[in-house]
């Protein structure tokens, strides 16, 4: 594929707080940040930015971010904040420009 999504796991905390809904268990919901990004020949281009997933390491009960319970959703905007996309997400849009202004710059030299 020349050009499309991908994803990445950016990072991932078992939450204390969190009781499975399924299980009842308490401390086994691990909340995963996800990072979406766009490539172009594999060179990632634009951040897509971010989404998420639960997964009850005890019962496997997994949550996507839309169909998540409310509590367990708090505890992914809470670990979000944390999170900051990794700048090799722009890494093709960042080469972009550097081109540019080596050919505005190239000009004058
Ligand atoms: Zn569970």
């Amino acid at each position: 594929m020349l050009a499309g999504k991908k994803i990445t796991e950016l990072k991932s905390e078992l939450s204390s707080d969190i009781i499975c809904p399924k299980c009842d268990y308490k401390n086994s919901t691990k909340v995963i940040i996800i990072g979406v990004y766009k490539h172009l020949f594999q060179i990632p281009f634009i951040s897509g930015g971010k989404t998420g997933k639960s997964i009850c390491t005890n019962c496997n009960t997994t949550f996507e971010l839309s169909s998540m319970p409310s509590n367990i959703k708090l505890a992914y905007y809470e670990l979000k904040e944390n999170v900051k996309t990794p700048f090799w997400f722009y890494i093709g849009i960042i080469t972009l420009k550097a081109l540019v202004l080596i050919k505005i710059f190239s000009k004058y030299i």
